[in-house]
């Protein structure tokens, strides 16, 4: 479903590594997260060219077309700008083997075209951000990226929530320096917004303004942990045995470059550590228990 309210378009991409982009087409004219369609994009470029791209977080999928607009500034939150300017350190942050590592590397030059780029204005909590007509706030929204951000519109009723995604799949934290307890600050603060669209980056992408569809998101998090308490209910398991249960999602498979496998062992072991800082779950050398 495309959308159209003000100045403010939104723009369907498609799967990995596309997402949804936001454009503004004011007296600055600005796309966030531009990695939907490239025709559409080099279409609004063509206009009266592209001013300012802002990227909500640091994922290829949200700057997989940045290249093709060298001359526009580009905003993102100071927490992942180094992402942007130094290949080594964005892809150190997923801690890759050797191996690993040459293939995100050719990766994300052939395929991304990452080219490393000067930030030019690191975007802080409640900064607004004046596009003529058109203002957002942005809303520093971390725990998927420590970096990541929404976009609130107040005139326009809208909040682009990036990738708080509200897929069925539920919130993804599975990154390195992803946080699970910021994860659920940042939906709990993003319930209280009154609005009347919520515009997301990935999945359906529009959604109505209505807080309890972020609630019903932000609940898969504590359905994963009883999944997780349940089978540590019946003996102490090791990370490899909880992973392999597939909670989160299902049986083992990738998505491009994604290893989902590895995603649900990193958010396993974030909710693992989450309950044993609750001092609920404990661990024996490789094995995690529950506290009796
Ligand atoms: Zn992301
Ligand atoms: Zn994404």
């Amino acid at each position: 479903m495309e959308f159209a309210r003000g100045r403010i378009a939104f723009i369907r991409g498609g799967s990995y590594p596309h997402c949804h982009s936001v454009l503004i087409d004011d007296a600055i004219r600005a796309v966030i997260d531009a990695s939907s369609s490239r025709e559409r994009l080099l279409e609004f470029h063509a206009g009266r060219g592209i001013d300012v791209i802002i990227t909500s977080h640091a994922h290829e999928d949200h700057f997989l077309y940045n290249s093709l607009f060298p001359d526009a500034q580009l905003w993102v939150h100071g927490a992942d700008a180094r992402a942007f300017t130094d290949l080594r350190h964005f892809i150190e942050i997923f801690q890759p083997g050797a191996e690993e590592a040459a293939l995100w590397e050719g990766y994300l030059k052939d395929v991304v075209r990452y080219a490393p780029r000067t930030v030019n204005r690191e975007l802080c909590d409640n900064d607004r951000l004046d596009f003529g007509v058109t203002s957002a706030l942005v809303l520093h929204t971390p725990g998927h990226t420590p970096g990541h951000c929404s976009f609130h519109f107040p005139e326009e009723r809208i909040m682009y929530l990036a990738d708080w995604d509200l897929v069925s799949a539920g919130p993804y934290y599975g990154d390195p320096n992803s946080d699970l307890e910021l994860t659920i600050a940042s939906l709990e603060r993003l319930m209280g917004y009154d609005v009347d669209t919520y515009l997301t980056a990935h999945g359906k992408g529009v959604h109505d303004g209505d807080p309890g569809i972020i609630a019903a998101y932000l609940d898969k998090i504590r359905q994963r942990e009883d999944h997780l308490m349940e089978l540590l209910e019946q003996g102490p398991k090791t990370l490899a045995e909880i992973a392999a249960q597939g909670i989160i999602y299902g049986k083992a498979k990738t998505i491009g470059i994604w290893d989902l496998g590895l995603s649900e062992r990193n958010m396993m072991l974030k909710h693992l550590e989450k309950l044993m800082r609750q001092g609920l779950v404990a661990s024996d050398g490789d094995r995690y228990r529950i506290v009796r």
